[in-house]
Protein backbone atom coordinates (compact mmCIF):
# COMPACT_ATOMS: atom_id res chain seq x y z
CA UNK A 1 0.00 0.00 0.00
CA UNK A 2 3.04 2.28 0.41
CA UNK A 3 4.17 2.34 -2.53
CA UNK A 4 0.33 2.99 -3.86
CA UNK A 5 0.33 6.20 -1.59
CA UNK A 6 3.95 6.92 -3.04
CA UNK A 7 2.61 7.17 -6.55
CA UNK A 8 -0.45 9.29 -5.64
CA UNK A 9 2.12 11.95 -4.05
CA UNK A 10 3.80 11.96 -7.00
CA UNK A 11 0.63 12.35 -9.10
CA UNK A 12 -0.21 15.30 -7.50
CA UNK A 13 2.89 16.89 -7.06
CA UNK A 14 3.95 16.47 -10.51
CA UNK A 15 2.08 14.95 -12.94
CA UNK A 16 -1.11 16.56 -12.15
CA UNK A 17 0.26 20.29 -12.79
CA UNK A 18 1.48 18.96 -16.35
CA UNK A 19 -2.28 18.37 -17.11
CA UNK A 20 -4.01 20.54 -15.09
CA UNK A 21 -5.83 22.14 -18.21
CA UNK A 22 -7.11 18.49 -18.73
CA UNK A 23 -8.43 17.96 -15.67
CA UNK A 24 -10.24 20.63 -15.36
CA UNK A 25 -11.80 20.22 -18.71
CA UNK A 26 -13.13 16.97 -17.58
CA UNK A 27 -14.00 17.98 -14.53
CA UNK A 28 -16.97 19.57 -16.17
CA UNK A 29 -17.78 16.14 -18.37
CA UNK A 30 -16.62 13.61 -20.24
CA UNK A 31 -17.41 12.59 -23.71
CA UNK A 32 -15.74 9.18 -24.11
CA UNK A 33 -14.94 7.64 -27.82
CA UNK A 34 -15.63 3.74 -26.86
CA UNK A 35 -16.59 1.98 -23.80
CA UNK A 36 -13.88 -0.79 -23.84
CA UNK A 37 -15.00 -3.96 -21.39
CA UNK A 38 -12.18 -6.26 -20.38
CA UNK A 39 -10.98 -8.49 -17.55
CA UNK A 40 -9.99 -7.40 -14.20
CA UNK A 41 -6.45 -8.70 -14.62
CA UNK A 42 -4.06 -6.52 -13.45
CA UNK A 43 -1.66 -6.94 -16.20
CA UNK A 44 -3.93 -5.29 -18.62
CA UNK A 45 -3.76 -1.01 -18.97
CA UNK A 46 -6.69 -0.23 -21.24
CA UNK A 47 -5.30 3.30 -21.52
CA UNK A 48 -1.79 2.24 -21.89
CA UNK A 49 -2.29 -0.52 -24.47
CA UNK A 50 -4.88 2.19 -26.53
CA UNK A 51 -2.29 5.41 -26.04
CA UNK A 52 -5.39 6.78 -24.31
CA UNK A 53 -5.98 9.58 -21.84
CA UNK A 54 -8.24 10.22 -19.07
CA UNK A 55 -11.68 11.23 -20.78
CA UNK A 56 -11.04 9.08 -23.65
CA UNK A 57 -12.22 5.45 -22.43
CA UNK A 58 -15.50 4.52 -20.76
CA UNK A 59 -13.92 1.35 -18.99
CA UNK A 60 -15.85 -1.74 -17.45
CA UNK A 61 -13.62 -4.04 -15.87
CA UNK A 62 -15.01 -7.25 -14.54
CA UNK A 63 -13.28 -11.05 -14.29
CA UNK A 64 -13.33 -12.82 -17.12
CA UNK A 65 -14.30 -9.94 -19.64
CA UNK A 66 -17.82 -11.55 -19.18
CA UNK A 67 -21.01 -9.48 -20.57
CA UNK A 68 -24.52 -10.91 -19.14
CA UNK A 69 -27.09 -11.48 -22.05
CA UNK A 70 -29.90 -9.37 -21.21
CA UNK A 71 -31.97 -9.21 -18.84
CA UNK A 72 -30.45 -11.92 -16.98
CA UNK A 73 -28.32 -10.25 -14.84
CA UNK A 74 -29.06 -6.92 -14.34
CA UNK A 75 -26.33 -5.65 -12.66
CA UNK A 76 -22.54 -3.25 -12.87
CA UNK A 77 -22.14 -4.70 -16.11
CA UNK A 78 -25.79 -4.29 -18.00
CA UNK A 79 -25.59 -0.64 -15.76
CA UNK A 80 -22.11 0.08 -17.63
CA UNK A 81 -23.44 -0.51 -21.12
CA UNK A 82 -26.43 0.95 -20.70
CA UNK A 83 -25.08 4.30 -19.05
CA UNK A 84 -22.10 4.57 -22.16
CA UNK A 85 -24.20 3.36 -25.08
CA UNK A 86 -27.63 5.05 -24.23
CA UNK A 87 -26.31 7.97 -22.39
CA UNK A 88 -22.72 9.23 -23.25
CA UNK A 89 -23.18 7.82 -26.84
CA UNK A 90 -19.84 5.94 -27.39
CA UNK A 91 -18.97 5.38 -31.48
CA UNK A 92 -17.23 1.93 -29.96
CA UNK A 93 -17.66 -1.13 -27.75
CA UNK A 94 -14.37 -3.33 -27.35
CA UNK A 95 -14.44 -6.62 -25.28
CA UNK A 96 -11.35 -7.71 -24.64
CA UNK A 97 -10.15 -10.87 -24.09
CA UNK A 98 -6.33 -11.48 -23.14
CA UNK A 99 -4.01 -14.37 -23.18
CA UNK A 100 -3.34 -16.42 -19.72
CA UNK A 101 -6.60 -15.89 -18.08
CA UNK A 102 -7.21 -16.76 -14.53
CA UNK A 103 -10.58 -17.01 -15.73
CA UNK A 104 -10.71 -18.66 -18.54
CA UNK A 105 -8.68 -21.17 -16.88
CA UNK A 106 -11.25 -21.77 -14.12
CA UNK A 107 -13.61 -22.45 -16.65
CA UNK A 108 -11.37 -25.49 -17.86
CA UNK A 109 -11.31 -26.46 -14.41
CA UNK A 110 -14.32 -25.73 -12.43
CA UNK A 111 -13.66 -28.08 -9.87
CA UNK A 112 -10.62 -25.80 -8.50
CA UNK A 113 -13.34 -22.87 -7.72
CA UNK A 114 -16.27 -24.81 -6.18
CA UNK A 115 -15.60 -23.23 -2.81
CA UNK A 116 -16.19 -19.51 -4.53
CA UNK A 117 -19.74 -19.22 -5.38
CA UNK A 118 -20.32 -16.14 -7.20
CA UNK A 119 -17.38 -16.75 -9.20
CA UNK A 120 -18.58 -20.40 -10.44
CA UNK A 121 -22.03 -18.58 -11.07
CA UNK A 122 -20.70 -15.60 -13.30
CA UNK A 123 -18.58 -18.28 -14.72
CA UNK A 124 -21.50 -19.98 -16.23
CA UNK A 125 -21.75 -17.03 -18.62
CA UNK A 126 -18.42 -18.53 -20.34
CA UNK A 127 -19.69 -22.05 -20.82
CA UNK A 128 -21.29 -21.53 -24.19
CA UNK A 129 -17.74 -20.59 -25.01
CA UNK A 130 -16.42 -23.67 -23.70
CA UNK A 131 -19.03 -25.52 -25.22
CA UNK A 132 -18.63 -24.29 -28.76
CA UNK A 133 -14.92 -25.19 -28.40
CA UNK A 134 -15.05 -28.64 -26.87
CA UNK A 135 -17.25 -29.64 -30.23
CA UNK A 136 -14.67 -28.07 -32.96
CA UNK A 137 -11.29 -28.60 -30.86
CA UNK A 138 -10.42 -32.20 -29.89
CA UNK A 139 -6.73 -32.86 -30.65
CA UNK A 140 -4.88 -29.61 -29.29
CA UNK A 141 -2.83 -28.38 -26.38
CA UNK A 142 -4.06 -27.47 -23.43
CA UNK A 143 -2.31 -24.18 -24.31
CA UNK A 144 -3.94 -24.13 -27.58
CA UNK A 145 -7.54 -25.07 -26.19
CA UNK A 146 -7.02 -22.28 -23.57
CA UNK A 147 -6.47 -19.19 -26.56
CA UNK A 148 -9.42 -21.37 -28.25
CA UNK A 149 -11.59 -20.51 -25.22
CA UNK A 150 -10.69 -17.39 -24.80
CA UNK A 151 -11.60 -16.03 -28.11
CA UNK A 152 -14.34 -18.39 -28.38
CA UNK A 153 -15.61 -15.98 -25.05
CA UNK A 154 -14.60 -12.83 -26.76
CA UNK A 155 -17.33 -13.91 -29.62
CA UNK A 156 -20.32 -14.91 -27.12
CA UNK A 157 -19.87 -12.08 -25.00
CA UNK A 158 -20.41 -9.79 -28.00
CA UNK A 159 -23.13 -12.11 -28.91
CA UNK A 160 -24.63 -11.30 -25.77
CA UNK A 161 -23.72 -7.65 -26.12
CA UNK A 162 -25.88 -7.37 -28.62
CA UNK A 163 -29.05 -8.36 -26.51
CA UNK A 164 -29.11 -5.31 -24.73
CA UNK A 165 -31.91 -2.76 -26.09
CA UNK A 166 -29.69 0.23 -25.67
CA UNK A 167 -26.96 -1.88 -28.22
CA UNK A 168 -29.83 -3.48 -30.07
CA UNK A 169 -31.11 0.02 -30.92
CA UNK A 170 -27.54 1.95 -31.86
CA UNK A 171 -26.79 -1.39 -34.19
CA UNK A 172 -30.23 -0.83 -35.81
CA UNK A 173 -29.55 3.00 -36.05
CA UNK A 174 -26.39 2.02 -37.68
CA UNK A 175 -24.10 4.39 -35.62
CA UNK A 176 -22.36 1.77 -33.44
CA UNK A 177 -19.41 -0.54 -33.71
CA UNK A 178 -18.56 -3.50 -31.58
CA UNK A 179 -14.93 -4.96 -32.03
CA UNK A 180 -14.06 -8.23 -30.11
CA UNK A 181 -9.94 -7.80 -29.52
CA UNK A 182 -7.53 -10.20 -27.78
CA UNK A 183 -4.65 -8.77 -26.20
CA UNK A 184 -1.54 -11.10 -25.80
CA UNK A 185 0.21 -9.72 -22.53
CA UNK A 186 3.49 -11.46 -23.11
CA UNK A 187 4.19 -9.78 -26.91
CA UNK A 188 2.41 -6.85 -26.88
CA UNK A 189 -0.14 -7.64 -29.75
CA UNK A 190 -3.52 -7.14 -30.12
CA UNK A 191 -5.58 -9.47 -32.46
CA UNK A 192 -9.51 -8.82 -33.91
CA UNK A 193 -12.41 -10.46 -34.10
CA UNK A 194 -12.90 -10.76 -38.22
CA UNK A 195 -16.87 -12.28 -38.66
CA UNK A 196 -16.23 -12.77 -42.36
CA UNK A 197 -12.91 -15.06 -41.39
CA UNK A 198 -14.92 -16.14 -38.34
CA UNK A 199 -11.32 -15.86 -36.61
CA UNK A 200 -8.90 -13.16 -35.28
CA UNK A 201 -6.55 -11.43 -36.82
CA UNK A 202 -3.43 -8.97 -36.21
CA UNK A 203 -4.96 -5.98 -35.96
CA UNK A 204 -3.25 -3.38 -38.00
CA UNK A 205 -3.19 0.27 -36.69
CA UNK A 206 -3.35 2.54 -38.79
CA UNK A 207 0.34 3.86 -39.63
CA UNK A 208 1.17 6.95 -38.06
CA UNK A 209 3.21 10.16 -39.72
CA UNK A 210 6.30 11.17 -38.18
ZN1 LIG B 1 -8.56 -12.48 -17.30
Amino acid sequence: MERILKGLSRFQKSVYPRHRELFQKLALGQRPEALFITCADSRIDPCMLTQTKPGELFICRVVGNIVPPYPDAIGGVSATIEYAVGVLGVADVIVCGHTDCGVMKGVLNPEALEPLTSVTAWLNYAQPARAAVGQHLTTHTDLEFLLALTERNVVEQLRNLRTHPTVAERLEQGDLRLHGWLYDLGEGTVASYDADQAGFVPLEAPTVRS
